[in-house]
């Protein structure tokens, strides 16, 4: 069988492309991943998401957009996709036991934020631990918080911290931020950021919630403890792109590079969300290319007169 179009991801983005193929006809496939639905799993409260005044867990709001796509006549497996052939058509996309083959591809499959490493810091997440302030900023208020990180994200999320926390106290690794100058200037005007440089967190204090960071200061190896009530990692993101390689355009930190709307490099190929998208990264923009993947997917089948319902 070669389905009209296999949607790689099942993050906002590739179910929200599952429902508008769906509901087109076309009988999307989608590969949803071994541990499926994205980023938001791993958020609890999402209160910014249109629709819900009254807020919803992350991994609930996954369950609704999982249960919309099934709705329509989407096939959802929960696998990873372990190569992809997209030189040859149609495209082959094999999980670890089956390769399946299609006429065009979404590839949503989203990025990672990066975390420091602990074991505190994972314990903690969510409960204090963040990486995203735009997702979490809203519940320190009036309360202390600390990012890492020394670029322009850490200082985005800084700047917008204060809107809600009395103190942000920005931890960098060296003693010169990567950031640029308008972000840098900005963040140091602002009064209620303070900056610990040369300093790395080391364990991520508290039991049920975050009270405080152990520092360790890279060049004096001197360690002290900081009191806040919560950390926003704000060290980058990787994007989920490693199969890719080689075979369709990334930037240089191995973004998806995006030629027309949602168009890849290889004809036939699009994609959604934060696998090409480092500037939004929020579950409504991810859905909102997810939508536009699918429209775009439609007529280029449309064009190509290949789409069989
Ligand atoms: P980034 O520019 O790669 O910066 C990552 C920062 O985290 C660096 O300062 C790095 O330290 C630090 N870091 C990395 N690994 C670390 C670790 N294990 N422990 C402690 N610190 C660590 O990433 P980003 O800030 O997420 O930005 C990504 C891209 O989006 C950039 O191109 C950025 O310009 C862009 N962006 C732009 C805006 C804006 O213009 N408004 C906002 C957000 C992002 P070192 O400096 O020592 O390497």
């Amino acid at each position: 069988m070669v389905y009209n179009v296999i949607i790689i991801g099942s993050g906002p983005a590739g179910l929200t492309a599952a429902i508008y193929a769906a509901r087109a006809n076309l009988e999307p496939l989608v590969i949803a991943g071994a541990t499926p639905g994205g980023q938001l799993m791993v958020t609890s409260d999402v209160e910014n998401y249109p629709g819900f005044p009254n807020g919803i867990q992350g991994p609930e709001l996954m369950q609704l957009f999982r249960e919309q796509a099934l709705r329509f006549g989407t096939t959802l497996i929960n696998a990873d996709i372990v190569s992809a052939d997209l030189r040859r058509y149609p495209f082959s996309l094999s999980t670890s036991d089956t390769t399946y083959q299609c006429k065009s591809v979404i590839i949503a499959t989203g990025a990672t934020a990066k975390w420091i490493g602990l074991d505190s810091e994972t314990r903690l997440r969510g409960k204090g631990v963040s990486a995203c302030a735009t997702c979490d900023g809203f519940f320190f208020r009036g309360k202390r918080v600390a990012v890492v990180g020394g670029g322009d994200a850490a200082l985005e999320e800084a700047n917008f911290l204060t809107k809600f926390a009395t103190s942000v106290t920005v931890i960098h690794r060296r003693d010169a931020l990567r950031a640029s100058k308008i972000m840098q200037d900005r963040a140091k005007a602002n009064p209620k950021i303070s900056f610990i440089w040369n300093s790395e967190v080391i364990e991520v204090l508290g039991d049920t919630h975050v009270t405080g960071l152990k520092l360790k200061n890279v060049r004096t190896d001197e360690r002290m403890n900081v009191q806040t009530d919560g950390l926003f990692v704000a060290i980058g993101h990787e994007p989920n792109t490693s199969i890719f390689k080689g075979q369709l355009d990334l930037d240089v930190k191995g973004y998806m590079v995006v030629h027309d709307h949602t168009r890849t490099s290889v004809d036939g190929v699009f994609t959604a969300g934060d696998v090409h998208d480092h500037h939004y990264r929020q579950a409504i923009t991810a859905a909102g290319f997810g939508c536009m993947a699918a429209i775009d997917v439609e007529r280029w089948l449309e064009e190509k007169g290949v789409a069989t319902a």
